[in-house]
C-alpha cells in the first residue's frame, strides 16, 4: 500500500460525519471519540477509509432502532486503536472466528428482517489492516453489541520531521 502519515483525526471525523446521516435514518446516535492528540501512523488513506467504511456500515446495519454507534481511537503504548462499538445484535462466539473470511454471514433464520450483503465487508477491512501490518479484533457478545477494534503500530518521526 502506499503510504502517508496522514491526520487521522481528520479521517476519522469525515467518517463519522458521513456516518451520521446514514445511522440518523436507521434511528441510531452516532457517537465521536477521540482523544485532544492522536500519534500519527502511516497508512494508505483510500484503502484504510474502505476499512474504516465497512466497519461503521456494519455497524449501522446490524444495529436496531435507537441503538448507538460509536467510533473512537486512543493511544497506547506503541500503538494507535480505532474502535467501532455498536449496540446491535452481536456475534454468536461460534461464527466470531468465522465473520473475516470471504464470503461468511451469519445466518439469519427466522430474523424479522433479512440484511442483505456479499460477506465480503470484513474479509476486505482484515486484509486491509494486515497490509499495514496491524491488527483487526472482535468483542461480540449477542444481544448486547460488538466492537471491532483496528490496532496499528504507531511510527516515531525522524527528530526534526515535521509531524501532520
Ligand atoms: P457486505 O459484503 O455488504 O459487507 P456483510 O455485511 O454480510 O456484507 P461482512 O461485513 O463481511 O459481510 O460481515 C460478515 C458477517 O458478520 C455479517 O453477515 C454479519 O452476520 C456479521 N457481522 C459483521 N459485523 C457485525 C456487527 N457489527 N454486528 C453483528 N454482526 C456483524
Ligand atoms: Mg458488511
Amino acid at each position: 500500500p502506499e503510504r502517508n502519515r496522514v491526520r487521522l483525526d481528520d479521517m476519522l471525523r469525515d467518517a463519522y460525519e458521513q456516518a451520521l446521516p446514514r445511522a440518523e435514518g436507521k434511528q441510531l446516535r452516532v457517537l465521536l471519540d477521540l482523544p485532544r492528540e492522536l500519534e500519527a501512523v502511516a497508512i494508505d488513506k483510500d484503502l484504510f477509509r474502505i476499512a474504516l467504511n465497512n466497519l461503521l456500515t456494519n455497524a449501522i446495519k446490524y444495529n436496531r432502532p435507537g441503538g448507538s454507534v460509536t467510533l473512537a481511537a486512543r493511544n497506547e503504548d506503541n500503538e494507535i486503536v480505532i474502535s467501532v462499538r455498536d449496540t446491535g445484535i452481536g456475534i454468536a462466539p461460534e461464527a466470531q472466528d468465522r465473520i473475516f473470511e470471504k464470503f461468511y454471514r451469519v445466518s439469519e433464520a427466522g430474523a424479522a428482517t433479512q440484511r442483505g450483503g456479499h460477506g465480503l465487508g470484513l474479509y476486505l477491512a482484515a486484509q486491509i489492516v494486515e497490509l499495514h501490518h496491524g491488527r483487526l479484533v472482535v468483542e461480540s457478545e449477542p444481544d448486547v453489541g460488538s466492537t471491532f477494534s483496528v490496532h496499528l503500530k504507531i511510527v516515531s518521526a525522524p527528530a526534526g520531521a515535521a509531524v501532520l
